[in-house]
């Protein structure tokens, strides 16, 4: 792992929340992307070397309504940026840890994604990410 690329976060009204990140960060949202597989609208910001991602759901049965349904808006994931996705997918595995997709698949931000089930990492939804060249 490189460090970590962004802090997810779950929340029910993107543009409210852009609002208020926009004043904690000091700076606005550089983008929004909407990823139709996942069923969501992301903003992203930066901060120093990190970054921000603001998710809201598209769908009523999107892992982000099911997230916010569960427990509230808030943290959702920690993404880790990697040199090499399936080295690191096979290396995780290989530690006995739940990937929730058995093939990198496509992010926002440009990015080839992995997430390992939470169960696996006492309670924390996290994301591997590379980026596309
Ligand atoms: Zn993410």
């Amino acid at each position: 792992m490189v460090r970590i690329e962004h802090i997810g976060i779950a929340v029910k009204d993107l543009s409210a929340a852009e609002e208020i990140y926009a004043r904690l960060l000091g700076g606005p949202s550089y983008k929004r992307e909407a990823v139709d597989s996942e069923g969501v609208v992301t903003s992203f910001f930066q901060a120093g070397p990190n970054k921000i991602e603001l998710l809201e759901s598209t769908r009523p049965d999107g892992p982000i309504a099911k997230a916010i349904e569960k427990r509230g808006e808030g943290i959702h994931h920690i993404a880790f940026e990697v040199e090499d996705i399936e080295k690191e997918m096979a290396r995780l595995k290989a530690e006995g840890f739940t990937l929730l997709n058995e093939e990198p698949k496509r992010g926002a931000d440009n990015k080839w994604v992995c997430f390992i089930h939470p169960k696996s990492a006492n309670g924390v939804l996290v994301e591997l990410c590379q980026e596309i060249r």
